[in-house]
């Protein structure tokens, strides 16, 4: 068996720990979202189950679609929906991004991006960042086919203004992918620039916000003409009838859906507060999770004892990380816990 060699040769991307006695942990390592989802989307996924299940599901997603175009002012030929928003960038690399040619992304940022690159056999650029978070050295009318941009940022928190967004937008010859897979628990978001810029993409999904990281739902709005080039490349049926149902209900509850990100925003705001007592340095974040660097810098004691006390934080081992911790937002009683456990353990 001879494996193309970009296979051969790539690590392949490890997502967050996830032991198989999840429930005896506080689990804040994987910005899950600590409240069940609403009960309609139960109702609607419940529905949908029985005899029904032996047809194909919708390959063309209506119902969510025109759900999610209602909700952002869209027409539905300007949104796809996806199994998972992993799927979607995916499809937005193979579309745009032949062998060889460039991909770039923020570092850190979320690192997937370079994995479906590997895939591709496409070459990767990323920029780092400055003291106030700018990525350096973009060049002038760079020519790379796509460039991610996750904003807010992840695994840091922090927000680009919109200003900034679209500047880059203009600079590029090629696509900007906005990835928004935390912009509901942020203050702004990019789809105002779907509308004006033809360049730009922006990527959501349902694993935080919605409560539906077990469900695999994600979707992405852009201008027709891109959405119909994803449509030629997505698996035909790539969300089930149960996923689907799920996804109509989620977005147009919208009320239990503020109130669940209002909660979390709060605890972000009082968590983040503790944290600074205790000494950290905490980026203001624009998330369902922080970045947070203990006094002595040393990200991997404190996961370590954190661990111990059955506390499940994200720990990058990359060096431009490995100083925090990446902790999700949980609810009130995780939190205080989790702040109760840093006291111990001490800078
Ligand atoms: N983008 C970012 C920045 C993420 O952190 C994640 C979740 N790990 C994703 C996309 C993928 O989310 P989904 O569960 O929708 O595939």
């Amino acid at each position: 068996m001879t494996l193309r060699p970009n296979i051969a040769q790539m690590a392949g991307y490890v997502p967050g720990y996830q032991p198989d006695d999840a429930a005896s942990y506080i689990k804040l390592n994987t910005n899950e979202n600590p409240y069940p989802p609403s009960p309609r989307v139960i109702e609607a996924i419940l529905s949908e189950v029985g005899e029904g299940l032996r047809r194909y599901p919708d390959a063309a997603s209506r119902a969510a679609r025109e759900e999610a175009g209602r909700l952002y002012g869209f027409d539905p030929s300007w949104i796809i929906m996806a199994n998972g928003s992993d799927e979607v960038l995916n499809n937005l690399i193979r579309a745009f991004a032949g062998e060889g040619e460039e991909i770039a992304y923020v570092h850190p940022s979320y690192s997937y991006y370079g994995t479906l690159a590997e895939i591709q056999g496409a070459k990767v650029r990323t920029f780092g960042l400055s003291e106030n978070f700018e990525p350096q050295g973009i060049p002038e009318n760079y020519q790379a086919k796509l460039f991610f941009l996750t904003n807010p940022n992840a695994p840091l928190g922090f927000c680009y203004s919109q200003r900034y967004i679209a500047d880059l937008a203009e600079r590029l010859s090629g696509v900007l992918v906005v990835d928004e897979a935390y912009a509901d628990f942020a203050d702004e978001d990019s789809l105002d620039l779907v509308r004006s810029l033809e360049n730009v993409v922006v990527t959501r999904t349902f694993s935080k916000s919605y409560s539906l990281a077990g469900m695999r739902l994600g979707l992405a709005i852009a201008r027709p003409e891109t959405i119909a080039a994803l449509n030629k490349i997505r698996d035909h049926y790539n969300l089930d009838r149960l996923a689907q149902a799920a996804a109509a209900a989620a977005l147009k509850d919208q009320e239990y859906f503020r109130a669940c990100v209002a909660k979390i925003r709060e605890t972000r705001t009082w968590f983040t507060a503790e944290l600074v007592k205790l000494g950290y340095q905490v980026i203001p974040s624009s998330g369902n999770y922080v970045f947070a660097t203990p006094p002595d810098r040393d990200g991997t004691r404190v996961y370590q004892a954190l661990y111990e006390r059955r506390i499940l934080v994200r720990h990058f081992t990359d060096p431009a990380l490995s100083h925090g911790l990446r902790i999700t937002i949980g609810t009130p009683e995780e939190m205080a816990r989790t702040v109760e456990a840093l006291a111990e353990i001490g800078a």
